[in-house]
């Protein structure tokens, strides 16, 4: 089995490659490692190989790990890429560096009341449920402005970007379309979109962040 590091030298190619063809700059897209329930030792191997963003999908799961690899590598980026409860708000600005997943209103609410107390601004993307699905978190596509607007202007939270995970069952790229477009609407400039199977797509519909677990560390512990 390859390596963590050579497996991690072999993405960053590939996305170097995936964005001159398509007219880009390999420096402008994130390469976001998805560490969610990955033993630590891989976390490690990807962090001594350089890596220094991550993405971890559940507040509680992360607690475990990440407050020592942040204390052993301080320069690290941690990013909250699953939905988010309102009495986790607390953990989740102490703990990460991004949160990606900014759905409704009250957690745009709690997440700006704890920026405060903890006098933090992070930076943070609204999620958008480009595929309508009900069982899918994520804002709707008409409800983003509203969304925006309260998030931004009244509760004054750093709004970076939009996030989106597309069907399992449609073509990624109508998505990142969707995505893409909906971020220009509002002067956006980061959008997290692609993951290990569709991350050369999103890199051609534009994404900044792309979100790789299972390419980069292999299948996940269930
Ligand atoms: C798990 C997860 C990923 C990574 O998925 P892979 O298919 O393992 O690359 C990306 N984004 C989100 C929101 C996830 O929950």
């Amino acid at each position: 089995m390859a390596d963590i590091a050579d497996t991690l030298t072999d993405i960053r190619q590939d996305i170097k490659k995936t964005a001159l063809k398509s007219g880009r700059k390999a420096e402008d897209i994130k390469l976001v490692a998805v560490s969610k329930r990955q033993p630590v030792e891989k976390i490690i191997e990807a962090l001594e190989a350089g890596q220094r963003c991550f993405g971890e999908n559940r507040v509680q799961d992360a607690q475990k790990i990440w407050p020592d690899l942040a204390a052993r590598y301080p320069d690290k980026t941690l990013h909250l890429i699953g939905p988010l409860q309102s009495n986790k708000a607390a953990e989740a600005v102490k703990l990460f560096d991004v949160i990606e997943t900014i759905d409704r209103p009250k957690i745009a609410r709690a997440l700006a009341a704890e920026m405060a107390a903890q006098n933090k601004d992070l930076p943070c993307f609204i999620q958008v449920n480009t595929g309508e699905e009900a069982q899918k978190s994520g804002v709707l596509p008409q409800d983003l402005g509203s969304l925006y607007q309260l998030a931004k202007a009244e509760l004054g939270l750093n709004i970076v970007g939009l996030m989106c995970i597309p069907p399992i069952d449609e073509a990624p790229g109508l998505h990142f379309a969707l995505l893409r477009k909906l971020a220009g609407q509002f002067d956006l400039p980061c959008l997290s979109m692609g993951m290990s199977s569709d991350y050369q797509t999103a890199i051609k519909f534009s994404a900044t962040h792309i979100r790789v677990g299972t390419g980069l560390f292999g299948a996940r512990d269930s």
